[in-house]
């Protein structure tokens, strides 16, 4: 260890995850001395857990559409190292595509192959990488930069900082070199947990906890509708969860940020117009026998335990025997076409995948990631001020920022 603080690298990275190791990466294949330093007892912790343990690395269908924040500053980025860089330098390591619907994942199906292929490399271009080192602080010397760490102080002509902001703070990025990065004098977006579930309210989530059914969602802020997606929707005793419900979270906790009033409108039989919806309760309403409880209008079309939290919603008693009128099926449409539900909040950061926010893209150059306050200071990742939506765009945004940063240095 004392070789390794006596020298002077040129590079230092702070943060051994997917946009750390890209950038050291990168910079050691320009034959850059590089220090790559992690908090954790190991590299590359989150990106084990991505994907399910699967590694979601990129998507084809990338576009800077889908991330949140400065598109042109992405755009720029995605065009330095695109998609198509990306699956073929992961081939190039050893990393056989495999694709599902345009996500793509190691042939192997395991994200250890990714992050074993990686340390390879680490390996190879004989990147020094020192753990259960947390950085501290960072201080500018007439020469480079003086980091200090838990581990000593380790000095650099140049500092990428690449420690994520805390989603998941267990996996390594609890934010705790954001304090060094504002010293510096760099503003930072409101950090958000986003790409989470939500505490809701407006439906009794206990009862209905463990359903799990193809819904289409549409996000209001203060009435307006913001966005919507289709897909798996997880009812929780909390509230709402699922890749839908991930891919509205960061419009969401922006909203509720702003302090508006956020609700989900649910439609629960997004396969059905409203008029043949209509038609069809209808049926079944002529086919009820006498005796037969209004629970069974729904029964076969809607998961059991959604169908009284549905009914009741439209004033309609489940275990009632009495004939529907027009008003209370336009209710019961309405509660089956658009059920709302209100956000109260975000999950919190142990529950995110990633977090909104961070180093605001404007004071930063989108050609090198080099600060604009401070010369010779980078960042990546996710510590950027951009957020992607679920389905490899985020590990794409980390290797091209890794790779632009680790360019430059
Ligand atoms: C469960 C889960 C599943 C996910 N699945 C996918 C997926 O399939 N596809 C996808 O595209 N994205 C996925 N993501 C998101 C993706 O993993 C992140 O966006 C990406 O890893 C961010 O990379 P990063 O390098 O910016 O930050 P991180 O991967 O968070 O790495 C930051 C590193 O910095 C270190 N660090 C932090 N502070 C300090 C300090 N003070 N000193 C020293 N070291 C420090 C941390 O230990 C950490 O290793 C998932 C996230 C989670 C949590």
């Amino acid at each position: 260890m004392e070789r390794v603080k006596d020298r002077f690298w040129d590079v230092l990275i702070v943060g051994a995850g997917a946009s750390g190791i890209m950038a050291a990466v990168t910079a050691a294949k320009r034959g850059r001395s590089v220090l790559l330093m992690d908090r954790m007892n190991r590299i590359g912790k989150k990106l084990l857990a991505t994907g399910n343990g699967r590694c979601n690395y990129t998507n084809a269908h990338m576009d800077a559409g889908c991330y949140h924040g400065d598109q042109a500053f992405i755009s720029r980025i995605l065009d330095s190292f695109s998609h198509r860089d990306c699956v073929e330098y992961f081939r190039g390591i050893g990393i056989w595509p495999k694709q599902r619907n345009g996500y793509f994942y190691p042939n192997s199906d395991q994200a250890l192959s990714v992050l074993l292929a990686l340390e390879r490399e680490l390996a190879r271009l004989c990147v020094c990488i020192v753990t259960d080192t947390t950085f501290l602080s960072v201080r500018k010397l007439s020469r480079g930069f003086l980091c200090e760490t838990t581990q000593g102080p380790f000095r650099g002509g140049r500092v990428i900082f690449a420690t994520g902001l805390f989603a998941s703070p267990k996996l390594g990025s609890d934010g705790s070199a954001l304090a060094a990065v504002k010293k510096l004098g760099h503003s930072m977006a409101p950090v958000l947990p986003a790409l989470c579930g939500f505490y809701c309210k407006g439906m009794d989530f206990k009862k209905v906890s463990g359903v799990r059914c193809d819904a289409s969602l549409t996000l209001a802020a203060d009435g307006a509708p913001q966005a919507g997606e289709r897909g798996e929707l997880q009812l929780c005793d909390y509230g709402l969860s699922g890749i839908p419900v991930f891919q509205l979270s960061s419009a969401a906790v922006r909203a509720l940020n702003q302090k508006k009033n956020v609700q989900i409108h649910i439609d629960f039989l997004p396969d059905f117009g409203r008029q043949e919806l209509s038609a069809e309760i209808e049926r079944r309403k002529d086919m009820m026998q006498p005796g037969e409880t209004a629970a069974q209008l729904l029964r076969g079309l809607l998961h059991e335990k959604l169908i009284p939290a549905v009914l009741s919603a439209s004033g309609i008693d489940p275990r009632g025997t009495r004939g529907m009128t027009r008003s209370w099926k336009n209710r019961l449409l309405d509660m089956l076409c658009g059920f709302p539900v209100d956000v109260i909040k975000g999950r919190e950061a142990e529950f995110a995948q990633v977090c909104a926010g961070g180093v605001t893209t404007d004071e930063v150059n989108p050609d090198t990631l080099e600060s604009l306050l401070v010369p010779n200071i980078h960042f990546a990742g996710e510590l950027l001020d951009v957020d992607g939506i679920c389905g490899g765009y985020n590990l794409q945004g980390a290797w091209s920022t890794g790779v632009v940063a680790g360019r430059s240095v």
